[in-house]
């Protein structure tokens, strides 16, 4: 057992020795779950989306087949990316440094922790000839970039990529069934920009009482409540629909009268909400609030994401529940990569070595960001164990 946990501490170890916050180091990166995933045997197909990128530097996202020889396929969906390690870190955030029971590092967490974990699992698997279904492991380029590069290039590279079911490896140890959609949208507000001595002649774009009625929209999407609880600790039941206007921009001088102002948002949607008519629903609220407040103004939506989720009585749901020995399943309050496969009709569950509870919060995203060995170990295992109990 021992050894077999040091082999996995050692490539995670590998893994956050390299930013691959840094479009530079990606490549770097992605060569080395390449050279140990073909170490041990797997094959590994590459789709690099380097033509599409800005910078043109490479952007691989990697497919690591173990072919069991049976008829169903687990897909394992990981990212390699991560985020900056940013300031205030009490270790170097790209060296893996075990403390008891804790590996600190930038990506421990989110997410090559579980990259680690499910090539771990798919070794042990191979070796023991026990597993009853196949597995492919995705592990993309962009998931903290918006995922276009990554598992959207992928989807569309790949085209007989497919499978039976699908964890998304890059959440939390409470499995979740959904998660929420997300809409990024901008309003524009036009004024007449002017000397302020002279504030008579001139229209302020920063329109606080028009900007505070979009902001009480809040308050309608909140009525908006899923059928799907939030998960455990996050201090709140169900998952709702929220809303909050998140970047405003307007002005440039103290004496000057500004023109213009841009006001940006964010609007979560439930797992099951259909996007169209939220976004109907928010269009119409807008157009009243503009009318009231006599407004010259436009609105416009820059990205939309779904949500999604999968039903409790799925029997892909069911098994997990079962072999995790959880009781309730759960939906996000963020979005995940998951909803690319969910579209194509893929029973979905995101889980991983994230952990959010009372007593210990991981950091993602944050300085000294870690993960709790044990919570690899039970990654890992849980994929060994549902693969071995795999139901067709
Ligand atoms: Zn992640």
């Amino acid at each position: 057992m021992q050894c077999k946990r040091i082999s996995m501490m050692r490539f995670l170890s590998d893994l956050v020795a390299i930013d691959s916050s840094k479009n530079e180091n990606l490549s770097a990166c992605a060569a080395i779950v390449k050279r140990e995933a073909e170490k041990n045997g797997f094959s590994v197909q590459t789709f690099d989306a380097e033509k599409l990128s800005r910078d043109r530097v490479s952007r691989q996202n990697l497919v690591i087949t173990f072919n069991a020889g049976k008829k169903d396929t687990l897909l394992l969906l990981t990212h390699y990316d991560v985020v900056p390690a940013g300031e205030g870190w009490n270790e170097n955030p790209f060296k893996a440094t075990e403390v008891g029971d804790r590996v600190y590092g930038r990506g421990t967490a989110d997410d090559k922790g579980a990259v680690a974990a499910c090539l771990e699992a798919m070794k042990q698997l191979k070796a023991s000839r026990k597993s009853r279904v196949n597995v492919k492991l995705l592990v993309v380029c962009d998931e903290e970039m918006g995922g276009k590069l990554g598992i959207e290039f992928l989807l569309k590279e790949a085209k007989e990529l497919n499978g039976s079911a699908q964890l998304v490896v890059d959440g939390d140890v409470f499995p979740q069934v959904g998660a929420s959609g997300i809409v990024f949208g901008k309003i524009r507000i036009e004024g007449k920009q002017g000397h302020a001595g002279w504030a008579h002649k001139a229209e302020n774009a920063i329109n606080f009482p028009f900007l505070l009625e979009i902001s009480k929209y809040a308050e309608e999407r909140k009525k908006k409540k899923s059928k799907l609880d939030a998960p455990p600790f996050s201090g709140v039941g169900k998952v709702y629909g929220r809303f909050n206007i998140t970047m405003v921009h307007a002005g440039e001088k103290e004496n000057v009268i500004p023109g213009e102002c841009e006001a940006k948002f964010d609007l979560r949607l439930n797992p099951e909400e259909d996007e169209q008519q939220a976004l109907e629903e928010f269009k119409q609220y807008f157009e009243k609030a503009k009318k009231k407040h006599k407004v010259n103004a436009t609105l416009e939506c820059t990205m939309v994401q779904p949500g999604y989720y999968t039903e409790k009585d799925d029997k892909f749901v069911e098994q997990f529940m079962k072999i995790t020995q959880t009781l309730q399943a759960y939906a996000g309050l963020g979005g995940n990569d998951g909803r690319h496969l969910k579209i194509k009709g893929i029973p979905t569950i995101c889980f991983g070595p994230i952990r959010r509870d009372d007593k210990i919060d991981n950091n993602i995203h944050g300085k000294n960001e870690f993960v709790l060995v044990k919570d690899l170990e039970w990654t890992r295992d849980v994929i060994i164990k549902l693969c071995e109990e795999w139901k067709e």
